[in-house]
């Protein structure tokens, strides 16, 4: 069984955001063949897009798993349903998103799911904390 580092985004910017991110990063670290190995610090930051909305935290959680790609982002989906995430439009605010960054060194480019992230080459904050992961991870 091999396993992948994996790099997944957190951002939460309605309700109790901390809680939010706390609940994923406990439900990730609870799923088959997965553990988190490090978690870089809560940043907050501003809303990316046209539309109006509160600041966002954010955190980068490094996981080590052996489920696939796709089996990772149905649990992503299943965990953003538990704090009653609702999908409407794109970039609008939510209760909790969790997006894979990287896996591995792995690309992949499906309707639904593409990795590397698009957006991680603009967005500072995600580089920064990666880079911080990377240090604690070599260590
Ligand atoms: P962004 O992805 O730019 O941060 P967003 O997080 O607001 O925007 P969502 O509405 O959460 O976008 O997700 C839209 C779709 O993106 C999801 O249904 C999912 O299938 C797809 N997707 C593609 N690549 C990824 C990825 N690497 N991680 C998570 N979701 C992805
Ligand atoms: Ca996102
Ligand atoms: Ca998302």
């Amino acid at each position: 069984m091999t396993s992948e580092r994996v790099y997944i985004a957190l951002g939460s910017n309605v309700g109790d955001r901390a809680a939010h991110l706390a609940h994923a990063r406990a439900r990730l670290n609870a799923l088959p063949r997965t553990r988190v190995i490090a978690t870089s610090r809560v940043e907050e930051t501003t809303p990316i897009g046209p539309v109006a909305q509160g600041p966002y935290l954010n955190q980068m959680v490094l996981v080590e798993t052996s489920l696939s790609p796709e089996e990772l982002l149905a649990q992503c989906r299943k965990i953003e349903a538990e704090r009653g995430r609702e999908r409407r439009e794109r970039w609008g605010p939510r209760t909790l998103d969790l997006d894979i960054v990287r896996y591995g060194s792995r690309t992949i480019r499906e309707p639904n799911l593409t990795i590397p992230h698009p957006e991680l080459p603009h967005r500072d904050f995600w580089r920064r904390e990666i880079a911080e992961l990377e240090a604690v991870s070599l260590a």
